[in-house]
């Protein structure tokens, strides 16, 4: 089985060449930040007009790397959401293109299962299995009994953490993205400033970071109304710590009330070094297996979308040509 499969939900124009969902013959990723991180943020109508410039290369591209043609593809797959609407139709009007012109199936995918099963590609998932899903848009604990099934435990209920590291940074005046240039300051600083964590109720596996959000915010008005100076890498490694604390414990708890053996960390937040860390200690502690996709393989990329699909293939789950992009796709339902 050959994939050809195709990411466009952000500011990532990706195609990949997948061999039976588990071996990655090409992934091209061909990024917009340099463009977005001008105006601080993604801006959609400029994400959508970059993936259409781009799209037609960046497939030629991963076709060319594969070793194959697109006459030897098996099916294309392609993500159907979430992610922003035009973004995400140039990806899939190319993938149906596709799938027409080559009369092969065409397989709408999820995203966050993409950023799940990208661990697929360089481990073994073993059922029922632990998700902790922490990406720009989504924060999520997700029980997987069996392959292919997913069951939210827990979600944020405001912003998401990778979200909470972006706004930070922003009000840090670090670059965008800011979660990576957080997580290198929190490695090095040498002090912590002293943040909230929210818990919300006992037992409860959702997750809020607006409050921790909003903390950093106002020591930073305070500190520039006093007019002392900033110490930004002490509020970041307060905010990581913060972050971290929450999302190791909950993980850890749900790992053990559900009895699972693995816990999969995905997302591009999954890149946080500090993060790492910290689970693969947590996880030590409680005698559980942690798969950790390779850094390229945790911020959006085709690859993760190609091993998704692959399910799909095998249970012959194919989509019909008039799929249009679902903005709010449901991963319980995908
Ligand atoms: P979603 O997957 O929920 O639709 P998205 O696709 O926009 O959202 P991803 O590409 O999965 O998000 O992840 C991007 C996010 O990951 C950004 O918020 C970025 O700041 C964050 N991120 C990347 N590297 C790190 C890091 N080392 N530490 C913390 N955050 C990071
Ligand atoms: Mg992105
Ligand atoms: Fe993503």
């Amino acid at each position: 089985h050959i994939i050809l499969a195709i990411e466009t939900s952000c500011d990532e124009t990706a195609v990949a060449v997948i061999a039976d969902g588990k071996h990655i013959l090409s992934n091209v990723v061909s990024s917009q930040i340099d463009v977005h991180a001008q105006y601080g943020g993604v801006v959609p109508e400029i994400a959508s007009r970059k993936h259409v410039e781009t799209m037609t290369i960046i497939i030629e591209e991963a076709v060319a790397k594969s070793g194959y043609q697109l006459s030897d593809m098996t099916a294309i797959a392609v993500t159907q959401g979430p992610g922003l609407v035009g973004a995400l139709l140039v990806g899939i009007i190319a993938a149906k293109s596709l799938a027409l012109a080559l009369q092969i199936p065409l397989i709408g995918t999820h995203h966050i299962a993409g950023h799940i099963y990208a661990n697929e590609l360089v481990s073994t998932i073993v059922y029922p299995s632990m998700a902790l899903v922490v990406s720009g848009g989504h924060t999520e604990l997700v029980y997987m009994r069996e392959r292919g099934s997913f069951e939210i435990i827990g979600k944020t209920r405001d912003d998401a953490v990778g979200e909470a590291y972006d706004k930070v940074a922003r009000a840090l005046k670090l670059p965008y993205p800011g979660g990576p240039h957080i997580d290198k300051l929190a490695q090095e600083a040498s002090l912590a400033i002293t943040l909230p964590r929210a818990w919300l109720e006992e037992g409860s596996y959702d997750f809020s970071f607006s409050g921790l959000k909003s903390a950093v915010l106002s020591a930073i008005n305070i500190a520039n109304m006093k007019q002392q100076p900033l110490d930004t890498s002490a509020i970041a490694r307060g905010f990581q710590e913060s972050v971290i604390e929450v999302l190791t414990t909950k993980a850890a708890r749900a790992v053990q009330q559900y009895g699972v053996k693995q816990l999969l960390l995905s997302g591009g937040v999954a890149a946080n070094q500090g993060l790492r860390q910290q689970l693969a200690i947590s996880c030590a502690q409680i005698g559980v297996e942690l798969l950790v996709p390779p850094l390229s393989l945790c911020t959006d990329n085709a690859a993760m979308i190609g091993a998704a699909a692959q399910l799909k293939l095998e249970r012959k789950q194919f989509s019909s040509l008039e799929i249009q992009a679902e903005a709010g796709f449901s991963l319980e339902e995908w």
